[in-house]
């Protein structure tokens, strides 16, 4: 039977060290997240955030845009944020609407504060080997999972199904970082089962419910999955499909307790990470 890799309890972990440190900051960590618009799996997120932070001690602001903000206004409210000394960290709820340019205020978070690791100086810092300010919170939780469990990860050859900015991309920097040898598989790969059958470490973020099968898995795998998803029953699904896979691998990943727990307690480093940088600025 495989060993199941609980992010969830690896998270409370991490935040009760945080909590421990927090308690003895005179001022505390400040987070301020930036939700555009009203899409309702955004709002369940931030109230998360805001839950998590105030449960650690830390002081969140949360605020609230319209659907209808346009980029100029926006873009003022994260300068006013950037200025604001009593703010650490800078987080702009994703998906924006439409009418709003992702790239360009993802870039206009100061560095310094880009708390979850978009900004793309923070990205490019990461692809080069260089320590980012802070590192996109998906892709360093899958990193704490694989530490915890003590897998090896140099010379071991890590398959990532999705090629995203947030996730995909990330990670594979990440995994480059540290030795593996990493192939990024997306939708225009080419018998995607015959290079997911070669990984020691496959992490799935593809979107779509129980997409990977005991078919891509090579014997002993470590499997992470990065996937939520809802199926019909409205219950949270990963994208590998769990019963077939678990049998056939070392470690995984099970949705929901894994990957997503880890997550927000990386988010809540971050903040902590960027506030001590700060105040050692301040010094
Ligand atoms: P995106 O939709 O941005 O990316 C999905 C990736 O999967 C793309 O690169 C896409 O390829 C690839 N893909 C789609 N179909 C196939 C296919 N048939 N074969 C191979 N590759 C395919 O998703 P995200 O990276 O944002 O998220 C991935 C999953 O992770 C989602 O379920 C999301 O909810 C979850 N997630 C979970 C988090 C957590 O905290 N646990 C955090 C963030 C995301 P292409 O680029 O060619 O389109």
């Amino acid at each position: 039977m495989a060993i199941l890799m609980k992010g969830k309890d690896l998270s409370e972990k991490l935040l009760e060290n945080i909590k421990k440190e927090v308690a003895n900051l005179t001022v505390k960590p400040t987070i301020a997240v930036i939700i555009v618009g009203n899409n309702p799996a955004s709002k369940v997120y931030i109230s998360k955030k805001k839950k998590t932070a105030e449960n650690i001690g830390m002081d969140s602001i949360i605020i609230e845009m319209p659907e209808g903000t346009i980029q100029q206004e926006l873009e003022t409210k994260i300068e006013e944020l950037n200025n604001d000394k009593a703010v650490n960290g800078i987080l702009v709820q994703l998906p924006l609407p439409k009418q709003i340019n992702e790239y360009k205020i993802l870039e206009k978070i100061l560095p310094e504060k880009d708390v979850d690791g978009f900004h793309a100086l923070n990205v490019g810092k990461l692809s080069q080997g260089i320590e980012p300010s802070a590192v996109s919170c998906t892709p360093a939780g899958i990193i704490e999972i694989l530490k915890e469990y003590n897998i090896d990860i140099e010379g071991k050859h890590a398959v990532i199904v999705g090629r995203s900015n947030i996730v995909g991309k990330p990670v594979s920097y990440l995994l480059l970082n540290r030795h593996a040898t990493v192939t990024i598989c997306h939708s225009r790969t080419k018998d995607l089962e015959s290079i997911t059958k070669q990984a020691d470490i496959l992490i799935a973020a593809v979107g779509k419910a129980k997409f990977i099968k005991e078919k891509h898995i090579k014997d002993n795998a470590v499997v992470i999955d990065v996937g939520i998803n809802r199926n019909d029953q409205g219950k949270l699904v990963g994208d590998v499909d769990f019963n077939e896979v678990e049998p056939k691998v070392s470690h995984i990943t099970p949705v929901p307790g894994g990957v997503g727990p880890m997550t927000i307690a990386m988010l809540m480093t971050n903040t902590l990470r960027l506030y001590k940088n700060q105040r050692e600025e301040i010094k």
